[in-house]
Parts: C-alpha cells; sequence; structure tokens
C-alpha cells in the first residue's frame, strides 16, 4: 500500500504527487484556500480546496486542544490552556 494514497499534493515549482504519482511540472504554483496565499507546498482537502502546513498545523492543533478541554474540562476541573486565547 502506497504512503498517500488518495492525497494529492502540490509543490510549487516542482509539479503535483497524487495518490503517490509524481507529475513533474515545474510552472506548477500551490496555493492555500484556507490563508488565501501562494505557498511552497499545499494539499487537497476537498474539491477545488487546497491547504498549506501552517494551516494544517493550526488545524491538528485545535483539534488536540478542543479534544483535551472538552473531555478534560468538567465543573470541578481547572481548564489547562485557558491562557491559550484567540
Ligand atoms: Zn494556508
Amino acid at each position: 500500500m502506497l504512503a498517500g494514497m488518495g492525497i494529492d499534493v502540490q509543490v510549487t515549482s516542482g509539479g503535483r504527487v497524487n495518490s503517490g504519482a509524481v507529475s513533474v511540472d515545474p510552472t506548477t504554483v500551490a496555493s492555500c484556500s484556507l490563508c488565501a496565499k501562494k505557498v511552497e507546498a499545499s494539499v487537497g482537502i476537498g474539491p477545488d480546496r487546497t491547504a498549506c502546513a501552517p494551516c494544517l498545523r493550526d488545524r491538528l492543533d485545535a483539534l488536540s486542544v478542543a479534544r483535551f478541554r472538552l473531555q478534560e474540562s468538567g465543573p470541578s476541573s481547572t481548564i489547562p490552556w485557558g491562557k491559550v486565547s484567540g
């Protein structure tokens, strides 16, 4: 089983890797639908939508923080990342 099946990555000035298949295309310009910037590399996250690494990282962090806070924060416990806001 190939790593990255079903995943479509574009690399600026490089090309794309779609489900593990490399196509070289130096004219490729990767862009991110989330921060609306041209980026070094982006990955498809849905029809006509792409995301860059910093945006994905932010969302991964948000996933972890949200899960932790909703699982661990009860009426009697302190909120661990209360100082992280915004
Ligand atoms: Zn982005």
